[in-house]
């Protein structure tokens, strides 16, 4: 175990925050019981960082307005959903922090909230009581058209260069004619009607005025499929007005299929939500994130060690800024501050290098018993991948707290950071031991002598400052570069050439240890130094 003396410089103090001007942020109108907000997952895939940066957008204004947030699960595509997938999306919403007041999983209950089920799989009747009422007032008709049908249809279009629609061939059928499809065998879908050459306008809180043509829309909706399983466009808008929700706040992928959940809002004789739509989530080259391109599943971020107050911190920065320079906030602060009205309708860039700093940030701000906590599975990664030999003990991390507090960029660092402490050996390249302007010999004896000041101040107290001033006094007795001898005593320590500050990772390292690695390195050196016979 290293033999490290406890006295170590002082690194108290930089973690002292400046005080900010706070920027006063217009309170919201709204009354309180008014605010309904919810996120509604598919689990076919992981938790993907822009439904988790939607997520949090929907609970900071929930939190802000004193509203509600509701969770629901969007699992109507059996086949591509999964009970993993589900969980995976659990657990990261969790492990960010985001919480909702109803839905599935909150502490122990299964689920809670007045307006459940909240697994769509579960609310089946709901949407088939909705599609009768649509039948019903002729807002829906049964098609019978096949899938090669219409296949052979969208060819012709294309071929016609006419826009892909449904060409409404069973809008108007007579009650023979459905009973004839009937009698083949055909089993219907269920169409709801869009109608031709209308304009629908709605004012998003994001984006301003839109306005989309009905036109556009591919004609007459499928909202339930041939074997009764009913379809996204329309769960979603049985659902948003069943669950009284008031603010639709999702990403502007989800932009063009508003105007269909505003028609099936009047269809459906129900209250038209207000719409958020946030921007897109973008790669630097400004191409849109997508799972195929880039890391976008929020647990490969969780596994790198990125720590849910800085990601949090980041994705609400996503799209939205208080208006100041502030950039390091806490959930407190989120909620304080935001305000959808300001979010940004231009795509988001996804800078990775400002998550790392932020997430340095709040590796500053944890308290060191904490940090030791959640580092811990790491170390111990660390050790099951042999790129350590032994684990550190709680003592041993906290004496090292001044070095990787204000260093360390990700948990899973550690190792890069300290590793080279918690090993029986470095083996020292000796072509990165040997300084450009040196030669190996040049380095032994540099060494050596270095070797001798550092077993000397040994004797003595054994902390940074003690151990610079005499090497600095050898490196100029000696007329040397000071940062020749360092490199070389750096890489015959640590076996690298990039490290925390020298004389505090000598210090880490601990006098015993500090000597023998510099023996080894100069009997390297030797090795060079001598030539063959
Ligand atoms: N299940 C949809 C999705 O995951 C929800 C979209 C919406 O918020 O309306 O994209």
């Amino acid at each position: 175990m290293p033999d490290s003396g406890h006295r170590r410089r002082c690194a108290g103090g930089s973690r002292a925050r400046a005080p900010v001007a706070r920027p006063a942020v217009a309170p919201y109108t709204y009354r309180m019981t008014d605010i309904r907000v919810r996120i509604a997952p598919s689990p076919t895939g992981p938790l993907h960082l822009g439904t988790a940066r939607t997520a949090l957008f929907n609970f900071l204004f929930a939190r802000h307005t004193g509203g509600t947030f509701i969770f629901r699960l969007e699992d109507t595509d059996q086949a591509r959903s999964t009970e993993a997938f589900e969980l995976d999306i659990l657990e990261g919403m969790q492990w960010l922090g985001i919480r909702w007041d109803e839905g599935p999983g909150i502490g122990d209950e299964p689920e809670r909230g007045a307006y459940g089920p909240y697994r769509q799989m579960q609310r089946l009747p709901r949407y088939a009581e909705a599609a009768a009422k649509l039948l019903a007032e002729d807002k829906a008709y049964y098609c019978y058209c096949s899938p090669e049908e219409l296949e052979a249809e969208r060819h012709r279009q294309e071929a016609a260069r006419e826009p892909s629609r449904y060409n409404g061939r069973c809008a108007h059928l007579a009650a023979a004619e459905r009973a004839a499809f009937d009698a083949e065998g055909r089993r219907p879908v269920i169409r709801f009607r869009i109608p031709e050459r209308r304009v629908i306008a709605f004012d998003d809180i994001v984006r301003g005025h839109v306005e989309i043509d009905t036109n556009a829309l591919g004609g007459d909706l499928v909202i339930v499929r041939s074997d009764g399983t009913p379809l996204y466009h329309f769960t979603v808008a049985v659902d948003d007005a069943a669950m009284a929700i008031s603010h639709v706040i999702r990403g502007e992928d989800h932009l063009s299929n508003t105007p269909k959940h505003i028609l099936l809002f009047e269809a459906l004789g129900v209250p038209i939500p207000q719409f958020a739509h946030l921007p897109l989530i973008l790669n630097p080259d400004r191409t849109k994130m997508s799972k195929r391109k880039s890391q976008t599943a929020v647990a490969a971020y969780r596994a790198e060690g990125f720590i849910p107050e800085a990601f949090v911190n980041y994705l609400a920065l996503l799209g939205w800024s208080t208006g100041t320079e502030e950039e390091v906030l806490s959930e407190a602060e989120l909620i304080e501050r935001f305000n959808l009205s300001t979010v940004n309708s231009a795509g988001a860039v996804f800078d990775r290098e400002r998550l790392i700093w932020l997430n340095g940030q709040w590796i500053r701000r944890l308290a060191a018993d904490d940090l030791i906590d959640r580092l811990r599975p790491y170390v111990a990664g660390e050790l099951a991948a042999g790129r350590i030999d032994w684990l550190p003990t709680d003592d041993e991390m906290h004496a090292l707290m001044p070095i990787i507090q204000e260093r360390l960029p990700t948990l899973a660092s550690i190792g890069d950071l300290i590793g080279f402490i918690f090993r029986n050996d470095v083996d020292a390249d000796v072509a990165l031991l040997v300084p450009k302007r040196w030669d190996a010999a040049t380095t032994a004896t540099g060494l050596e002598a270095a070797r001798a000041t550092i077993a000397e101040t040994g004797k003595g107290s054994w902390d940074a400052h003690g151990l610079e001033e005499p090497l600095r006094r050898l490196v100029e007795d000696r007329g040397w570069k000071a940062g020749d001898l360092f490199m070389a005593i750096r890489v015959a320590v640590t076996g690298r050439t990039a490290t925390p500050p020298l004389f505090d990772t000598m210090v880490a390292l601990g006098c015993g240890r500090t000597l023998a690695r510099l023996d080894r390195a100069i009997e390297k050196l030797a090795g060079q130094a001598t030539p063959n016979p």
